[in-house]
């Protein structure tokens, strides 16, 4: 099984986890070994320089990559990342765990991802512009509605999707709304997109509450007495911060790049939003005390919601960590290590592919709206988000009892079981 654990997509720690948390889940669903081999690499990896005129007047060269892991069930689906850490092998990894979550949520989509190797926060806004725009030229070969379509992920937003698309659309010579999604919702995005990662994230922390309930395991019932705490506040973390607020539960902690703030009877979150949308920085809002990014995990909560990057709980802070509940917001926030620590200490994970599948779920609503021209209400959407997280969490809950597992390797079980059907069935060309 280990034979392609090598080479160009190794060096990431990202691409490490996904490929040992799929190697145990292939292995006790006894997965066609030929069917594991192939799913352990990327259909196709592309790697582009994107030159951009900085507004000195100098020219800086990035490194971009679009990676597609598997098209079996539809295109290529999955984030651009704008980061000053990204490389291939991350992309890859992340490409991969796009598939297995497409796969899960019953999508007709494949896995990919892309992104750029630069720090966002350094470019002016035109130059960001430049460089989507030349980004989006040099990967234009292999992206179109039926083959690839990004979204917007860690330093990209609606913008850059508004960017992307104008920048295809005018080399096609007509608009093509769908080869983007997470656009705004005036030039073809979907009403619930923004908002929808981080509404499925509570969503799933909704439906483990109520099954650990049931299971008599432990009692949170999101209201006044439960607590939480996020990490990252971005487009998962701010919107996940949110909708536990509005639910009535006490976010005692919240951080982002810079720091984050606590107050233990529950942050003013709307309040905080408004400070952050102002000051660009959670620090020094009111009633807060200042709290760093490695003391948010040490925190003793009901549930915490890792929502900024990969490998922030590893062997090295897992054994401080004390949450009943850890719900998987950002792509890969555990180590498969830690994770095996938490769930045998009892901790109720639920795995990314299935906790932030929300994002994906209405990207593929926004997909479909696009190519249809017709568009729904928010209250479809959000009705039919609901329903699709619904039956991925009760299937990852039924095959995490059936094999008596993690629930990441029954998430990722779920999702290869669909992928692999369809590769039987669609076969190997020639
Ligand atoms: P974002 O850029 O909107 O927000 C990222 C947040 O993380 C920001 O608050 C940033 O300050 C913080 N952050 C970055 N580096 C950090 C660090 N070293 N320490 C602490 N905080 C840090 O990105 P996002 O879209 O919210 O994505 C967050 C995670 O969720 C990523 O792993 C992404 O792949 C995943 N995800 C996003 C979506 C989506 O729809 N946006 C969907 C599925 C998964």
């Amino acid at each position: 099984m280990k034979e392609h654990r090598s080479g160009i997509w190794e060096s990431s720690e990202l691409y490490h986890d996904a490929v040992t948390e799929f190697e145990e889940a292939a292995a006790l669903m006894q997965l066609d070994p030929n069917i594991a081999t192939r799913l352990k690499v990327p259909k196709r990896a592309l790697i582009v320089s994107v030159p951009i005129r900085l507004d000195d007047g100098t020219v800086k060269v990035f490194e971009g990559y679009r990676v597609q892991h598997n098209a079996v069930l539809g295109p290529g689906k999955g984030g651009i990342r704008f980061h000053q850490d990204v490389n291939l092998s991350e992309v890859t990894g992340l490409a991969m765990l796009m598939t297995f979550k497409c796969a899960l949520a019953g999508l007709p989509l494949g896995g990919a991802k892309g992104g750029i190797r630069v720090n966002p926060s350094k470019l002016s806004s035109r130059e960001l512009q430049a460089l989507t725009r030349r980004y989006t030229t040099e990967i234009q070969m292999v992206i179109g509605p039926h083959m690839d379509v990004p979204a917007p992920d860690v330093g990209t937003d609606g913008r850059h999707m508004a960017w992307m698309m104008d920048t295809y659309s005018f080399e096609r010579g007509h608009t093509v709304p769908s080869v983007v999604t997470g656009k705004p919702v005036e030039i073809g995005g979907s009403l619930g997109r923004a908002e929808s990662t981080g509404r499925g994230v509570i969503y799933t922390v909704l439906h483990a509450a109520k099954y650990l309930r049931e299971k008599k395991r432990v009692n949170i019932a999101m209201d006044k007495t439960t607590t939480v705490s996020v990490h990252g506040f971005g487009k998962v973390g701010g919107v996940a911060a949110l909708e536990a607020h509005m639910l009535g539960a006490r976010v005692i902690a919240v951080s982002d790049i810079a720091g984050g703030v606590m107050n233990k009877n529950g942050l003013d979150i709307p309040h905080l939003q408004e400070y952050f949308a102002k000051h660009h920085t959670l620090i020094g809002f009111l009633d807060s005390d200042p709290i760093t990014n490695e003391e948010i995990f040490t925190i003793p909560v009901d549930v915490l919601i890792p929502a900024a990057i990969e490998s922030v709980i590893t062997i090295k802070n897992v054994h401080q960590v004390q949450a009943k509940i850890i719900a998987e917001g950002a792509n890969g926030p555990l180590s498969s290590e830690a994770i095996k620590i938490l769930e045998d200490k009892g901790v109720f994970l639920i795995p990314d592919v299935l906790c932030n599948a929300g994002g994906v779920v209405v990207s593929y609503f926004e997909w479909v709206q696009g190519l249809q021209n017709y568009f729904w209400t928010e209250a479809e959407v959000n009705k039919q988000l609901a329903e699709m997280m619904e039956k991925a969490f009760v299937r990852v809950v039924m095959i995490q009892e059936q094999y008596k597992c993690g629930m990441k390797t029954a998430a990722l079980m779920a999702g290869i079981d669909r992928i692999s059907k369809a590769m039987l069935l669609r076969g190997l060309f020639p």
